[in-house]
């Protein structure tokens, strides 16, 4: 039997930042140059170039979700938008404090 099990990686913030696609409720966002509404099946940003090897959803989401859009991109990484902006607002932090 295959189900989802949750796992913690270790990952490059960077190089997530770089080749994130956030889809929200009707079409996406490129988290590299931020350009929205890019249909949902997009593999590459139509304005950037940047490949979508990561996608997060901007809502919480359930493994229906999920499975949906695994066959739409077989070969991305689905990871946890919440994990992964926290990252990114801690090192803004740190960032402005210069610590
Ligand atoms: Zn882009």
């Amino acid at each position: 039997m295959k189900a989802f099990i949750r796992i913690w990686k270790v990952l490059d913030v960077e190089e997530i930042k770089k080749s994130l696609f956030v889809i929200g409720q009707l079409s996406g966002e490129c988290f590299h140059c931020h350009n929205m509404g890019i249909p949902v099946d997009s593999k590459v940003c139509p304005s950037c170039g940047s490949r979508f090897r990561f996608i997060a959803f901007r809502r919480k989401t359930t493994q229906s979700v999920i499975d949906r859009f695994r066959l739409k991109h077989p070969d991305s990484v689905f990871i946890e938008f919440d994990d992964f902006k926290k990252n990114i607002d801690r090192d803004k932090a740190r960032r402005i404090l210069d610590i």
